[in-house]
């Protein structure tokens, strides 16, 4: 009986959506002084963009503004597509005090409800920083990530553009150094890990995430001596082919690299296992790298060696062409910056690496919507796209550093930040108001 009422009531809704007088779309009307197209690396005077229904409309000089539209001017001001962290964990913060920055006691001390709520926070200082798009690879408690991603895209809270992984998948142990009692009684690499060894635990760990929300399907290639080989991630890719994700690889040796390149992955995180002919084969077949060159200036999160090291093999990938992302792993608390703050810090590495201004840009939007796989719907400023798009003083094309004053944000046509203040009030809602089928 309830079913059958159910099914009445949805009848009767569709009946009276379909035959009620649609009002006409509410449109906003932004000019921008300049508007940078980042693939070209070009600007251009005085532009309009027209926003209905939370994507773009038109963009060009001389259009018309339709009568009673809302007008946001940013006349004085840049405006820009949107910025991408291709790596970053936002359910994660790690601290001096009381964790020493060991995650491996923060996962212990932080319950994933805490670390969720954490993450709606991070989420919005990356947004405040013009992060529109947030790739979230894992170490996020129990799916503190997909709940991060579900809550912004049914419209709870405002936040970047989730792309979440869920439970990192790697051989015993994952990251971590249990020991047997707390491994074995009391399976303590989960839930930052999902221990795979065998080809059936990995099909099988590749479709709890994709069950339980995962956009992107994140392995640790060798984090430990065992690892996987390139068989075991050709498996990985071919089931998480099944759901149209692709796959990050977390490498920390030069072996685990290789393996990860020939095992057909989509992106490889951090630096230390690259070299030269890596660089080469990643070119060659078009694998991101999500290099996470932690700057120097975030004291205590780098060595200088590192560091020296970071800034050299990423002048060696732009010098190879290899498709660069601009990533950070910044999953940590640094005194007086916001998250979002700390994450803009790393453009000092592609600074000091020598790369172009425009060059830097370009992997921190168009290279970044690619990785994303978000190029086509969510990204550029272009009509018929999200509307996410960001505003700040002078040129980013001709100084970076402009992206550290990021003044005015939108997402999905919503203001976020205006004059430098964010006003998130029509971000909040009082339940799921994009639909709660959204999973
Ligand atoms: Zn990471």
């Amino acid at each position: 009986m309830k079913v059958h009422t159910l099914v009445h009531a949805c009848v009767l809704t569709s009946i009276t959506t379909l035959t009620a007088q649609q009002p006409a779309p509410q449109t906003t009307a932004i000019r921008a002084g300049r508007l940078v197209d980042p693939e070209a690396g070009t600007v251009s005077a005085n532009q309009v963009i027209l926003v209905q229904n939370g994507r773009i409309s038109a963009v060009g000089a001389n259009l018309a503004i339709p009568q009673g539209a809302e007008i946001i001017d940013l006349s004085k001001l840049t405006v820009l597509p949107g910025l991408v962290d291709a790596h970053n964990h936002l359910a994660l913060t790690y601290k001096e005090v009381p964790e020493n920055n060991l995650y491996y006691l923060t996962y212990v001390m932080e319950s994933t409800p805490l670390r969720a709520i954490q993450a709606v926070s991070n989420g919005i200082q990356m947004l405040s920083s013009g992060f529109t798009i947030v790739r979230d690879m894992g170490n996020n408690g129990n799916y503190a990530d997909t709940a991060l991603r579900v809550g912004i895209e049914q419209g709870w809270v405002p936040g970047p553009t989730i792309i979440n992984s869920g439970i990192i998948i790697g051989a015993m142990g994952g990251q971590f150094f249990p020991t047997p009692e707390m491994a074995k009684d009391h399976s303590i690499v989960y839930p930052e890990y999902l221990d795979a060894d065998t080809p059936d635990e990995i099909v099988k760990a590749v479709r709890q995430n994709m069950l339980f929300g995962a956009k992107v399907i994140k392995i640790c290639a060798d984090c430990k001596p065992w690892g996987y080989s390139v068989d075991d991630i050709k498996l990985v890719a071919s089931e998480a082919a099944k759901a149209g994700l692709k796959v990050e690889a977390h490498c920390q040796t030069v072996d685990g690299v290789r393996r990860a390149i020939e095992g057909g992955v989509w992106s490889i995180a951090h630096d230390s296992g690259m070299t030269e002919e890596n660089h080469r084969l990643m070119a060659q077949k078009g694998v991101w790298r999500a290099g996470t060159e932690t700057p120097i200036s975030l004291t205590g999160h780098t060595t200088q060696q590192r560091y020296g090291n970071s800034v050299k093999m990423l002048k060696n990938a732009y010098d190879l062409k290899v498709p660069l992302t601009f990533s950070t792993d910044a999953d940590y608390w640094v005194q007086g910056k916001t998250r979002g703050e700390v994450a803009i810090e790393f453009i000092e590495t592609w600074k000091a690496a020598g790369i172009p201004a425009p060059a830097i840009l370009r992997a921190m939007t168009t290279n970044g919507y690619k990785v994303s796989g978000t190029e086509k719907t969510r990204g550029p400023i272009k009509t018929g796209l999200a509307a996410d798009l960001i505003a700040v003083d002078g040129n980013p094309l001709e100084s970076i550093d402009a992206l550290r004053r990021v003044s005015f944000v939108m997402k999905d046509g919503t203001v976020f930040k205006r004059d430098g203040v964010v006003t998130p009030e029509k971000f909040f809602n009082p339940g799921p108001v994009n639909g709660w089928r959204i999973r």
